[in-house]
C-alpha cells in the first residue's frame, strides 16, 4: 500500500510521476555499456533504455505494469551508473522509484508472503531504533553462543541454502549492545574546536558495523569537530523508497529533518554511501509539499560523506604506517548519486606506507544493490564473482569500500575466493582509524 496514493492504479502513478521523465530518453544507448545487468544478461529489457521504454509504454497503457514491467524493474540493481553516462540527464533514479511504487500499488492485493514479509520488516522494524537495537542484541547473543560459527561451517547446507544464509555467514562479529555509543551524546573535539558535526548513525551501520560508527565519530573529533548524535534520528528510508514505499520514506525523512535541524550543527555527516544518497535527495521526496521541500533543501545542503569532511577539516594526522596494497571499490550511491569520487582515494593515497592501486572497473557495481543480493542471489553472485576476479589481478591484501551492503557483499566475495591469498575487506574509516587514532 502507498498511503494516500493507494487509490491510484499503477498506470496512473506512472503517468503522473514518470512519463515526462521517460520521454526525455532519446534511446541513444550510451548507458548500455555501463549497466551491470545489461552486461551480464545481454538483453534490452535488462538495460536502462529498455526499462525506461517499458515505463513509458506502461504509463500509456500499452503494456501491463505487472506482466511486462515488474520483472525488468525488479532485476535492476538501482546502482544509477546509467545516469552518469546519459548525455541528456534522464533522471533514471526517479523513474525507477516511481516504477517500484506503481508495481507495489498493482500488487497490493496479490502480494506473495515474501513481499508481505519484506514490507512488514521495513514498516515495523527499520523505523524503530529500539526494535533495531533489540535485533542487534539478538544477533550478538546468536554469535556469542557460537551459532554463527556453526552456521559458517555447515557446508552441507550451503548449496541449498537461501540467500540470507550466505549473507549471514559473511556478517562480521557485532559489538555487545552495552558497548554502543549513546544517541543524544555530545562529544568534544580533540584540540581546538573547528565546528560542530551531527552524526547520522544509520540502522544497519549502527547494529552490524557499530565499530565503524565509533571510529567515524573519533575521526571527526580527531580533525577538530565536536560531534553530536541526534537522539530522534531514524533510518534514512532508502530501503523503503527503493521498495516503492514512498509514504513511509517521507515519514522517516521528516523525522530526520526535525532531529538534525535541532542539532545546531554546521555539517551533517554519514558514512554509508546508500544512506547518504537518500539523505542528499530528501528534497526530491517533497515535490508536492512546498514547506517540507524547503526544509529538506536546507537539510540537503549540509549533508556530507565522512571522506569529504575529513578532507575539508583535515588532513588527519597519522601516527603509524600501513603495510600492503590497498584497492578501493566505489559505493555506487556514493559515486553516482553523491558524486563523491576523489576524496576517499585522496585519503587512501595519503596513508604512509600504503600502496594504493586503482582497480579496473571500480565504478562497476559489486552486485549488492541495497537488498538486490537477497532478492536475486544468483544474479548478484555472478556480478560479484566477476568483481573478485578483477580484485585478484591487483594483488591487494585490503579491499576498501564505504557502504554496509557493499561491505557484506565483498566479505562474501573474499570468502568465496578459496585457495587465494587472504583479502581483508574494510570500511575506509576502519583503515584511517587504524593509522590515525591511539
Ligand atoms: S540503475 Fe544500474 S542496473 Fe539499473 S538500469 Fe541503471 S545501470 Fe542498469
Ligand atoms: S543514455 Fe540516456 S538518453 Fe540514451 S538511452 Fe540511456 S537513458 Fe536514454
Amino acid at each position: 500500500m502507498t498511503g494516500g496514493r493507494a487509490f491510484k492504479s499503477g498506470r496512473e502513478l506512472l503517468e503522473e510521476q514518470a512519463w515526462d521523465s521517460a520521454l526525455r530518453c532519446v534511446q541513444c544507448g550510451y548507458c548500455l555499456p555501463v549497466c551491470p545487468t545489461y552486461c551480464s544478461m545481454g538483453k534490452e529489457s535488462a538495460s536502462p533504455r529498455g526499462r525506461i521504454n517499458l515505463v513509458k509504454l506502461a504509463a500509456e497503457g500499452k503494456v501491463d505494469v505487472l506482466q511486462d514491467l515488474s520483472e525488468p524493474i525488479d532485476l535492476c540493481l538501482g546502482c544509477r551508473a546509467c545516469e552518469t553516462a546519459c548525455p541528456v540527464q534522464v533522471p533514471y533514479g526517479h523513474i525507477l522509484e516511481a516504477a517500484k511504487e506503481a508495481i507495489v500499488a498493482e500488487r497490493a492485493e496479490g502480494a506473495t508472503w515474501e513481499e508481505r514479509l519484506r514490507a512488514g520488516i521495513l514498516r515495523h522494524l527499520f523505523p524503530y531504533p529500539r526494535r533495531l537495537r533489540l535485533a542487534g542484541g539478538l544477533l550478538w547473543l546468536f554469535q556469542r553462543a557460537g551459532l554463527h560459527s556453526l552456521l559458517r561451517n555447515a557446508q552441507f547446507l550451503a548449496k541449498r541454502a537461501p540467500a540470507p544464509f550466505h549473507l549471514g555467514t559473511a556478517l562480521p562479529r557485532v559489538e555487545a549492545p552495552f558497548r554502543r555509543m549513546r544517541r543524544g551524546s555530545l562529544l568534544p573535539a580533540r584540540g581546538p574546536k573547528k565546528g560542530r558535526a551531527a552524526f547520522f548513525a544509520g540502522c544497519i551501520m549502527d547494529e552490524i558495523f557499530h565499530g565503524v560508527n565509533r571510529s567515524t565519530v573519533d575521526l571527526l573529533r580527531h580533525v577538530g569537530l565536536e560531534v553530536t548524535i541526534p537522539k530522534a534520528q531514524r533510518c534514512c528510508g532508502a530501503l523503503h523508497a527503493h521498495q516503492g514505499m514512498r509514504a513511509q520514506a517521507k515519514r522517516l525523512a521528516k523525522a530526520n529533518i526535525c532531529a538534525f535541524e535541532a542539532s545546531g550543527a554546521e555539517v551533517y555527516v554519514n558514512n554509508a554511501g546508500g544512506c547518504g544518497a537518500m539523505l542528499r535527495e530528501y528534497d526530491r521526496l517533497f515535490q508536492d509539499e512546498p514547506e517540507w521541500r524547503e526544509r529538506a533543501a536546507r537539510f540537503v545542503e549540509k549533508i556530507r560523506d565522512i571522506s569529504e569532511v575529513l578532507v575539508h577539516y583535515g588532513p588527519p594526522t597519522y601516527r603509524k604506517a600501513w603495510e600492503g596494497v590497498i584497492v578501493y571499490q566505489d559505493s555506487c550511491h556514493l559515486r553516482n548519486v553523491q558524486k563523491v569520487v576523489e576524496e576517499p582515494r585522496q585519503l587512501l593515497r595519503s596513508i604512509p606506507g600504503a600502496v594504493y592501486v586503482e582497480m579496473e572497473d571500480s565504478d562497476r557495481c559489486c552486485g549488492s544493490g541495497g537488498i538486490y543480493n537477497l532478492l536475486h542471489f544468483e544474479e548478484s553472485i555472478k556480478i560479484l564473482d566477476d568483481k573478485m576476479k578483477v580484485v585478484a589481478k591487483t594483488g591487494a591484501s585490503t579491499l576498501v569500500t564505504t557502504n554496509p551492503g557493499c561491505h557484506l557483499q565483498m566479505r562474501l566475495g573474499a570468502e568465496r575466493r578459496k585457495g587465494s591469498a587472504p583479502l581483508r575487506v574494510r570500511h575506509l574509516v576502519e583503515v584511517l582509524a587504524e593509522v590515525c587514532l591511539e
